[in-house]
């Protein structure tokens, strides 16, 4: 039988979160039962709630920056004991057989209607059953899909790092950030923090960009070598030509011109997260005359995820994080929608 289990969710687009209660299936031989100590918010998880991605079947919880205990495992697991700490990220399921999977890139898997993600899909375990997030007291999840969070990590802080931190990571990974390279970090929010400490461990020359002046000293602090205001024209044209490589955080529309300009030769523009809008056309010429490129990222693979954790084990490295009660979820929400969050809120899911 599966067990019922405590969760926040929402039960239509309009409607705030509530509690609720949700099914979680009985542990199969693959599986790994945890019990959810934290689950980081994700602007992602506010899009799909509110319909911004497509109609969504209610109620749903979500939630896909997971860290707890191991409290139950299947027969047939081997990497995980019980308690254990424990995450879940974006995916729990791939197909491990298509080609991408093959080589590692399970979170590109090509089989059809695959990688599974943690909430909103077809649960492909149970028929009939939606897949559900973090916002929970537990989740089960094949042994495969879970990552092991080092226990010098500060679980709560860990969270966010299975969704903003991979998104960084892999990109900076992906493109050979580290010594002799410049690397700009643009948009110094959830993600783009986590973009400054990363390419910095990464030992890269970390150039932070971002449009507020007032955020130039917290830049610093975390570990930018300089910083780019953008909505300066001398401090853009100061850095023209200069960068190897800029993974952009911006969520909203923009001109991408601009920092295609700051890139020198063989410079790459990679774009992560979910982007507005180009609201002028990219100059092809200014692509051209520098060999540059745009490029693309989503989340990263599990065997990714895992390397960042313990990169970030060994540097100390965690999310700076403003921890929540289930009941200031909503108010939260609001406050990611209007950028009022030092970074990330994590939920405390012992208040569900
Ligand atoms: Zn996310
Ligand atoms: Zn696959």
């Amino acid at each position: 039988m599966p067990h019922t289990v405590r969760a926040i969710g929402a039960t239509a687009e309009s409607a705030p979160l509530t509690p609720m209660t949700i099914d979680r299936r009985d542990v199969l031989p693959n599986d790994v039962r945890i019990a959810i100590d934290y689950c980081g918010i994700c602007h992602s998880d506010i899009h799909t709630l509110r319909g911004h991605w497509g109609a969504m079947p209610y109620p749903l919880v979500t939630g896909h920056e997971i860290v707890g205990r191991v409290i139950e495992v299947g027969g047939a697991v081997t990497r995980f004991a019980v308690g254990d700490t424990a995450g879940v990220g974006c995916l729990i399921k791939s197909c491990q057989e298509c080609d991408n999977c093959r080589a590692g890139d399970d979170h590109f898997c090509q089989a059809p209607g695959h990688p599974i993600l943690t909430y909103s899909e077809p649960d492909p375990f149970t028929p009939g059953w939606t897949t559900q997030g973090g916002y929970s007291q537990e989740i089960v999840v094949t042994e495969s899909m879970v990552l092991r969070i080092p226990e010098s990590l500060d679980k709560a802080s860990a969270a966010p790092l299975l969704c903003a931190g991979i998104t960084m990571y892999s990109p900076l990974k992906h493109w050979n950030a580290g010594p002799g390279k410049t690397v700009g970090i643009l948009g110094i929010g959830g993600l783009g923090h986590m973009g400054v400490k990363f390419a910095k461990a990464l030992g890269a020359h970390t150039v932070a960009i971002t449009s507020s002046p007032d955020k130039v000293a917290l830049c610093r602090e975390l570990g930018a070598d300089d910083v780019i205001v953008s909505s300066d024209e001398s401090s853009m044209a100061a850095w023209s030509e200069r960068i190897d490589l800029i993974v952009s955080t911006l969520p909203g529309d923009h001109n991408v011109n601009p920092y295609i300009n700051l890139l020198g030769l063989d410079g790459v523009y990679v774009v992560v997260g979910a982007v507005g809008s180009l609201t002028h056309p990219v100059s092809l010429y200014s692509l051209m005359r520098r060999h540059r490129s745009i490029a693309g990222s989503q989340i990263g693979s599990i065997r990714e995820t895992q390397e960042m954790l313990d990169l970030c084990a060994r540097d100390g490295i965690t999310c700076d994080v403003e921890i929540i009660g289930a009941d200031q979820i909503n108010t939260a929400f609001d406050r990611v929608v209007a950028g009022d969050v030092q970074f990330r809120f994590v939920i405390d899911n012992s208040t569900i």
